[in-house]
């Protein structure tokens, strides 16, 4: 943007926003609840930070905050339907866990139907990620896919890019701007510094539900195992006719020759909202790695093994989970329960225990998830896609899967731009027409 035009946005969004005096009040409510930090440590003291006015970077229909699986598909959908969408994320690469988190298997892209046939559930968007990814050779298997990370960022960049999206890379979203309880768009920090972006429509994909934290819903905070994973290099150099050679477990192959992906379940029950606790496993898991390989090379036969690279990423596998307008629950998903406003079918990746059955994967049902569980319940102009929707935590294994995060972004987006063009609010969106447009975009209902 020419500077003229910032300053000139910059003017007229300052007037604004100090128009909208209830805005202010709920934003600045917004910004102590957010100083609530989880810190296990830290001094007790505070500090108040003094009022300014902030820059408006930009006043758009929808706003998607984080760009994982979910907030890529969402904003391609979004812009694909017409509106014109801004995406905000803070590290240099779209994906999320899926590429920066080195998460290589894009999981539940198949589930079994009411015939007890195994088939393909997932399409649209996220399908169109896969085949794409296929067809550069940057994909292995046909049922749960594992990528290549950098060929995943491409594609990422190159399905944004051509869909129109405004892309906002090393940008954090750190606080919501609410008019009552109505979210109007997020605070941002950058180099740039800090500044706002307003929308008619905020989707907020951040994984750990940061905006409707911000904005002041009801959430559960599941502690779980948080990981790193890591990628090691010639693994087709092991000499295996080395007479002192033992197979060691050296993770799984990934699209390029002599690489596997290693993955790490890490500490149980671990505060993903914690930075220090943040800090601490990432310096222990990096160390850990670093040593366990040099442990490696030790072994006969495997001199040549290297480290390729640990995740940009840490593996934080769930945090919030947001009380939004339906639970979806693991029975619901058990036995194909369907939905009147049904956005997308999410599939199977694992051993899940149901009815004190363990349902493996070749016989896990498919499963619907439904508009009122991306709808938070208080705040308007927000929908929630990706790991942190509306879910019970025994649900947890196959919502969190990169497949279903796809879907309901896809779902999210779609939903984001109806709303806009058809100028109504996010919960009454007319679902058949949400459904209709889905199925057009290739999406499986079911
Ligand atoms: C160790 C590990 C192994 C896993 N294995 C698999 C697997 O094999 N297959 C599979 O399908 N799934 C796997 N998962 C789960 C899966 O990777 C994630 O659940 C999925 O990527 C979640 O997608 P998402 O878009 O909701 O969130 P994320 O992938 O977490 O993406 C969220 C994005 O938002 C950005 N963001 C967050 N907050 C902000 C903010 N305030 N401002 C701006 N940007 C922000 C982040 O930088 C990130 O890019 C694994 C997860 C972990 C941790």
């Amino acid at each position: 943007m020419k500077r003229r035009d910032f300053l000139t946005r910059f003017m007229a969004a300052t007037g604004a926003l100090t128009l909208g005096m209830g805005c202010k009040r709920r934003a600045d409510q917004s910004a102590t609840e957010t100083d609530r930090f989880t810190l296990t440590a830290g001094t007790g003291k505070t500090i108040t930070e003094p009022a300014r006015n902030i820059p408006v970077l930009a006043e758009t229909d929808v706003l998607v905050v984080g760009g994982g699986p979910a907030g890529s598909a969402a904003a391609i959908a979004a812009a694909r339907t017409g509106a014109e969408t801004y995406l905000v994320e803070r590290y240099n690469h779209l994906g999320g866990l899926w590429t920066g988190g080195l998460v290589l298997p894009l999981l539940s892209t198949h589930g079994v139907d009411r015939e007890k046939r195994r088939r393909q559930v997932i399409f649209g968007i996220g399908g169109e990620m896969a085949q794409r990814l296929a067809d550069m050779g940057m994909a292995i298997h046909e049922i749960n896919p594992v990528i290549d990370p950098e060929a995943g960022k491409y594609v990422l960049d190159d399905m944004i890019d051509d869909a129109g999206v405004k892309m906002l890379y090393h940008t954090m979203a750190v606080n919501a701007i609410m008019q009552n309880n109505t979210v109007r768009g997020v605070f941002i920090e950058s180099k740039s510094g800090r500044m706002a972006i307003l929308a008619k429509v905020v989707i907020d994909c951040t994984g750990d539900g940061d905006v409707f934290h911000w904005a002041g819903e009801d959430y559960d905070v599941m502690k779980y195992h948080i990981g790193l994973v890591h990628r090691l290099g010639n693994i087709d150099r092991i000499d295996t006719g080395n007479p002192d050679y033992k197979p060691l477990r050296l993770g799984e192959p990934t699209p390029i020759p002599g690489v596997n992906w290693v993955n790490m379940g890490g500490e149980r029950e671990q505060d993903g909202l914690d930075v220090e606790n943040l800090s601490r496993l990432q310096l222990q898991y990096r160390r850990n790695i670093w040593e366990s390989v040099e442990k490696i090379k030790r072994n006969p036969g495997h001199e040549q093994v290297f480290l390729l690279d640990t995740a940009s990423q840490l593996g934080v596998r769930m945090s919030r989970i947001m009380e939004g307008e339906y639970k979806l629950t693991l029975e619901d998903s058990m036995t194909y329960k369907s939905f009147d406003d049904v956005i997308g079918v999410s599939g199977a990746w694992t051993t899940m225990l149901f009815n004190g059955r363990r349902i493996p994967e070749e016989e896990r049902p498919m499963w619907q998830i439904p508009y009122r569980s991306l709808l938070p319940k208080k705040t308007d102009n927000l929908l929630v896609a990706g790991r942190c929707f509306c879910f019970e935590r025994e649900l947890t294994e196959d919502t969190r899967s990169v497949g279903s995060c796809l879907i309901t972004g896809h779902a999210a987006g779609t939903a984001a731009a109806i709303s806009v063009l058809d100028r109504e609010n996010v919960r009454n969106i007319n679902i058949k027409k949400l459904q209709d447009l889905l199925v057009d975009q290739d999406v499986w209902l079911g």
